[in-house]
């Protein structure tokens, strides 16, 4: 054998290893997204489903093993969703146009699923094209699944490789028509157990938990490659035990998942990428046309101007659900302090307010300019807030049970009250038990509908028990809050 003909052989042996690890490797792409409300930018020109759909895409184009997750919170809360069209509340059908033009191919529940009512989610699972997953909610009469909905799902990608996913939502939306099984690490420990044995190679886990949740089921469920997660609203990872990810909200960015899977050895590797959505992404034309239309009538129906611009904050406005159901924020105490504002001339000692009427969900940037468009993003529901004098032993039992409420949207905020239960205090002076006192509250807190505040009642004069009299409207919420903000940040 001459040194020619030996390197020839040697080269030729590389090449066939080559093509032997290449026939036996499979690539899959993953793109996730999670909690998603808006159609387009928002005004930190971040976010964009038509960008979402053109990445789509092109990352198709590399690979057609090409998948979109969203890992819940898709069909609340939004502005655009109050809409009424037609008579009737748009409560997401937007979000899964959309989602159907972008080319989604899973989607599982998150909490804000079920802010809607029972006959709407049904109505947009069946106008979804995109599989819908859950492993741990069950609909309270028709049981598990949901109609629509799989337990758990394989899919093969490629012709050689099957992907197995199962979904665990947290129980945060308490509504009569749905049910939680809360044994997430039992279920997971189930699901993955029948994944395998339904010959999955890959396993994902695809839930809408807390990251400690996604971290306990990581630590303690063996045979899971990855949980694509979302709830938290800010991109965040954790990889010590099984990898944990979550993007930003709104599809302001999206995690990209580079699988490489070796069908003759199972070894399989994870490259994870953080992608930012922005102006360098053009618009799918087709997507944008579909979020375009929903976004101008809604709009056109809800009559606000998203282009005018407010106020810019100097400071971030902190509206996520767990943030303001548990304690207050600059954002809680801003809307607080323009219900007072606006009381000034009825001379109105304290504000208090349901902070289920905040329904943002999300942080409001510094620097980035809010429009009567965000206006209605926090407060979407609007309503007017309305004083009356309440006697002292009412108000302090009302205060005490806002601070039980703590979790729910019926946790109270206000302003020029402070303290805390057996200890309240209304403009720094001991709240008296027989003493009346002037308070705007928001209207929704006088209907007596207010989780366990029943006799928190008194509507347009009608205040049943001796406890309250109705002074009258004070304004509009949504411009109190325009109010504070003005204020807070002239
Ligand atoms: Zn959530």
């Amino acid at each position: 054998m001459n040194w020619t003909r030996r390197t020839v052989l040697i080269f030729l042996g590389f090449l066939c290893l080559g093509l032997t690890a290449q026939d036996n490797s499979v690539k899959i792409t993953l793109i996730q997204m999670n909690d998603v409300y808006e159609l387009l930018p928002l005004g930190n020109d971040r976010g964009g489903l038509a960008r979402v759909a053109t990445l789509r895409k092109q990352l198709e184009k590399e690979n057609p093993n090409t998948y979109v997750f969203l890992a819940g919170d898709l069909i609340s809360p939004s502005a655009v969703g109050t809409a009424k069209i037609n008579g009737e509340r748009l409560a997401g059908k937007q979000m899964i146009a959309a989602m159907n033009a972008l080319g989604l191919d899973y989607m599982t529940f998150g909490n804000h699923e079920f802010d809607v009512d029972e006959s709407q989610l049904l109505d947009r699972i069946a106008e979804s094209k995109f599989h819908w997953i859950s492993g741990n909610v069950y609909h309270r009469k028709m049981g598990h699944p949901f109609p629509g909905v799989a337990p758990r799902l394989i899919f093969n990608a490629g012709g050689k490789v099957n992907v197995g996913i199962f979904s665990l939502c947290l129980n945060q939306a308490q509504r009569d028509y749905v049910v939680y099984d809360n044994n997430l690490v039992q279920i997971a420990r189930r699901d993955v157990k029948a994944l395998r044995e339904g010959g999955a190679d890959i396993v994902i886990g695809f839930t809408h938990l807390s990251m400690a949740q996604d971290k306990m089921v990581g630590e303690e469920v063996a045979g899971i490659d990855l949980i694509l997660g979302g709830h938290e609203h800010e991109a965040q990872s954790d990889t010590r035990y099984t990898p944990v990810f979550k993007a930003d909200a709104n599809a302001q960015t999206v995690y990209i998942h580079h699988l490489t899977y070796e069908t003759a050895t199972g070894n399989l590797n994870i490259d994870s990428k953080l992608k930012v959505i922005d102006g360098s992404i053009k618009d799918d034309p087709a997507t944008l046309k579909v979020a375009k239309e929903w976004f101008d009538k809604a709009i056109k129906a809800l009559g606000v101007d998203p282009n005018k611009a407010i106020v810019t904050p100097t400071e971030d406005l902190d509206g996520r659900e767990a943030s303001i159901r548990n304690g207050s924020t600059l954002l809680t105490r801003i809307l607080a302090d323009g219900m007072m504002e606006a009381g000034k001339a009825a001379k109105i000692q304290a504000s208090i307010y349901n902070v289920g009427s905040i329904r943002v969900d999300d942080v409001l940037r510094k620097g980035t300019s809010l429009s009567e468009y965000d206006i209605l993003r926090v407060l979407p529901f609007g309503g007017e807030h309305q004083w009356c004098e309440i006697r002292g032993d009412l108000l302090v039992k009302t205060l005490d049970q806002g601070l039980k409420n703590a979790g729910s949207g019926g946790y109270l905020q206000y302003d020029n009250i402070t303290g805390s239960a057996g200890n309240w205090k209304l403009g720094g002076k001991s709240i008296k038990a027989s003493s009346w006192y002037k308070i705007t509250f928001s209207d929704y807190l006088l209907t007596g509908r207010e989780t366990n505040l029943p006799y928190l009642k008194c509507e347009q004069g009608d205040c049943p028990g001796d406890s309250m009299k109705y002074g009258g409207t004070v304004g509009n919420i949504q411009e109190a809050l325009v109010t504070g903000l003005k204020k807070a940040f002239p």
